[in-house]
């Protein structure tokens, strides 16, 4: 049997296997979508439970909801969120050294040379403040300050409960005609051409279907067990293989970015949402114990634990394909990097709408090759930016970060690297993910200092980058001395929906 889709099959009767964030995702953009046309069931077993965790997101989420029409503010209320302006990565370029990655951007570019010229040339000739004060987001996540800005004035993405997110994408996509099993998922049907033909619950009935998305989480159980899709282990170049996952309640107003804390083995993150907030430790088991973790992490809290710490294994990598003849896979289905920028969510909602937009009449080869050509390109630019955070480092204080330092990393992110190191130049390629600025925050953050600017720089004498930079900083300053503090913006704009007391 050859491993190329049967073209023959029009495509009514969708499946969604798996009801976390990925399933309902789908099921919300394909109901929403193509609900009209498509038969859409989505099954899913309580008693298996999702991952659970998941719970800081990237600007992209905005446009997926604008898509579907998704109103921001029930949809905040609905899973208790906040705002994201960025990631604090403390501890990072070496201990006691924090810098942020924001989702804005820094100054103003001239067209032949980022904004990034000028600074370089300002802080060599001790003009030009820290990178981060020409920008916008950044300042505002730094004072804790929030607010909707004119013409998409704020870059900004949310934390958000992963639990109500799934309740609340259900009710939608519900309300577009999509139909939930519940039960557990016993084996899978394949017919004799080898596409899959039905889920068979444990109770015997049938779930069959043309089109399958596979978003059963880590098991991978359509793409991976049933069409043997082999998983491609990336562990050379990001070590961290466990998380434990905790919550605590909140003890202090929520500020508006994540907390991404370096550790001695991988990190810990803290997320701030309005009714709690999500901690968790992300670590190599081969270079930490599940107790030291564990101790590492409570040991760190703001508050007492509401349970104990639970225990998620994964290996970094992804799936070869993750469209193989009628079944894609989303979510955790189709591999995980590691949760270090928030990176998976944003993949499940790029592949639904890349999925969507080559939507199938009947499923043909040529889509299936695109569609995975695509998704793989993407990922390995937002490998090469995980890995980065954690070979450009200058510590060297446990054996952990000292492996980091002398990993053999791909040679895409090595010429990124050089590139800036040699040049300051930056560069992004067609659909990639990060854009030029964050590669940059980051590339400063962890502690390369280029080698040189761009001449155009140099066309500015003293006085004048010093009026240049120094407009920048001040508008920044005076937009963000405007702006509420984000804990009370949240409270009018969005305050979280209580369930009512009988
Ligand atoms: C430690 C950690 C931190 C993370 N942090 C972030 C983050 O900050 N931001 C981000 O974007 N992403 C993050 N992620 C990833 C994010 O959690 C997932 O991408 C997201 O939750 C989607 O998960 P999923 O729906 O693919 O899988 P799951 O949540 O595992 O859902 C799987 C579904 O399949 C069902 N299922 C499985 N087997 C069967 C069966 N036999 N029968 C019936 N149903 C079945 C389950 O019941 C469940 O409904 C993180 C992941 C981890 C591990």
């Amino acid at each position: 049997m050859d491993d190329t889709a049967s073209v023959s099959k029009p495509v009514r009767r969708v499946v969604i296997a798996g009801g976390g964030t990925a399933g309902w995702m789908a099921a919300a953009a394909l109901s929403r979508t193509l609900g009209k046309v498509l038969d859409i069931t989505l099954v899913e077993s309580e008693e298996i439970g999702t991952v659970g965790v998941g719970e800081a997101t990237i600007p992209t989420m905005i446009t997926f909801h604008r898509l579907l029409d998704i109103n921001e503010q029930e949809f905040m209320a609905a899973t208790g969120a906040t705002i994201k302006l960025g990631i604090k990565f403390e501890g990072w370029r070496d201990v006691g050294q924090d810098y942020i990655h924001s989702f804005g951007t820094t100054g103003k570019d001239h067209w032949t040379a980022g904004f990034q010229h000028f600074w370089l040339k300002g802080r060599a000739r001790g003009l030009a403040r820290d990178y981060g004060d020409y920008c916008l987001e950044l300042r505002a996540a730094e004072e804790n300050r929030f607010a909707h800005l004119p013409r998409g004035g704020m870059n900004y993405a949310f934390h958000l409960d992963a639990g109500l997110y799934a309740k609340f994408l259900r009710r939608f996509s519900e309300g577009f005609g999509t139909k939930r099993v519940e039960g557990k998922i016993a084996s899978v049907d394949t017919s004799a051409d080898g596409d899959i033909a039905a889920l068979v619950m444990e109770d015997g009935t049938r779930v069959e279907g043309d089109l399958f998305i596979d978003c059963t989480g880590f098991r991978s159980l359509l793409l991976g067990q049933t069409l043997g899709v082999e998983f491609e282990d990336w562990s050379h170049w990001l070590f961290a293989d466990s998380a434990l996952a905790v919550q605590t309640e909140s003890v202090k107003p929520a500020i508006p970015y994540t907390r991404s804390m370096a550790g001695t083995a991988g990190w810990q993150w803290r997320i701030p949402l309005q009714h709690r907030v999500g901690n968790g430790i992300v670590y190599s088991s081969r270079f930490m114990e599940r107790e030291a973790a564990r101790e590492a992490l409570v040991g760190g809290l703001e508050a007492p634990p509401l349970f104990e710490p639970r225990l998620l294994r994964f290996t970094p990598g992804q799936r070869k394909v993750t469209w193989k003849r009628n079944c894609v896979a989303l979510g955790l289905a189709s591999g995980f990097l590691e949760p270090l920028e928030s990176t998976n969510i944003h993949l499940v909602s790029r592949n639904l709408t890349r999925l969507l937009q080559s939507f199938p009449h009947v499923i043909r080869q040529v889509d299936i090759d695109e569609y995975n050509a695509q998704t793989e390109t993407e990922m390995t630019h937002i490998r090469d930016f995980v890995i980065l955070h954690y070979y450009v480092t200058n510590r060297r204080d446990t054996p952990f970060w000292r492996a980091c330092a002398e990993m053999e990393i791909p040679a895409t992110l090595r010429h990124r690297i050089e590139l800036f190191r040699q040049t300051g130049r930056v560069f992004r390629v067609p659909n990639e993910l990060f854009a030029e600025n964050s590669w940059i925050q980051v590339m400063l953050g962890q502690g390369i200092t280029p080698q040189q600017h761009h001449p155009v720089a140099d066309l500015m004498e003293d006085p004048e980058l010093s009026r240049f930079l120094g407009g920048i900083h001040g508008h920044v300053e005076q937009t963000v001395a405007k702006l509420p503090l984000h804990a009370d913006y949240l409270k009018t704009y969005c305050p979280q929906a209580r369930p009512v007391a009988a």
